[in-house]
């Protein structure tokens, strides 16, 4: 039976780069959930839908194709046939993706996605997001949900943007998981029975080798 792992958390927890590594390793298949949710706001900045208008996103929310790629060394994304992989890491679609990704409308249509690649996985996947663990897939073989001090992820994510500037930077991460915590369809949140793993103090390596030992118990 294939087996499922759902890794939740905030931004700049190392979620990624965890996530890709423990599919690489154990040869399972990766889907980058938030990549989904940059797509979609992506198609709605590109043809002009109004962000602030739920009622005009959720109007056009079943309009884009989206297809990710699903193996960890290379997790391609499209719309429409075109790859978007570098458009959805701008700073424009980062601070519109959590009042799009509010719209139930777009919850709906992008769970229903995910589920679906999450079915058709024949060894395995390792599913991240926000909202796998709780709401996507609660039925899943483990459940981690990494956190880190609000000063770790900043730096981290400076880190990757490089030149930006923390505070920043640390303004735009806390304002992006405060939407995503306190919007009513499911929010970000820790599941029951997830494992719990604090990475402020650790390496990617290390993180990687917990939850690689996690899934193996
Ligand atoms: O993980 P990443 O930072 O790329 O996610 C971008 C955004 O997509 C998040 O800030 C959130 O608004 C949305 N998202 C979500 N549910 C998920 C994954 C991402 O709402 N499962």
């Amino acid at each position: 039976k294939p087996v499922i792992v759902a890794i939740d958390g905030p931004s700049g927890t190392g979620k990624s780069s965890t996530s890709k590594a423990v599919a690489a390793q154990l040869g399972l298949s990766y889907l980058d959930t938030g990549a989904q949710y940059r797509a979609i706001t992506w198609w709605m900045v590109t043809n002009g839908i109004d962000i602030e208008d739920p009622s005009a996103i959720a109007a056009v929310a079943g309009k884009p194709e989206i297809v990710s790629g699903t193996e960890p060394g290379n997790p391609t994304i499209t719309v429409d046939g075109t790859d978007v992989a570098g458009p959805i890491r701008t700073q424009e679609v980062t601070s519109k993706v959590s009042a799009v990704s509010a719209v139930p409308e777009v919850r709906a249509r992008i769970t229903e996605l995910q589920r679906s690649l999450a079915r058709s996985a024949e060894i395995g996947i390792v599913v991240e997001g926000r909202d796998i663990g709780t709401t996507v897939l609660p039925d899943a073989d483990l459940k981690i949900f990494l956190t880190a001090s609000p000063e770790a992820r900043a730096a981290r994510r400076s880190g990757e943007l490089k030149g930006a500037d923390v505070n920043a930077t640390r303004e735009a991460l806390i304002k992006r998981d405060t939407a995503d915590s306190s919007r009513k369809t499911s929010p970000l949140a820790k599941a029951g029975d997830a494992v719990e793993v604090d990475t402020t103090e650790l390496t990617l390596p290390q993180v990687i080798e917990c939850v690689v030992t996690l899934v193996e118990e």
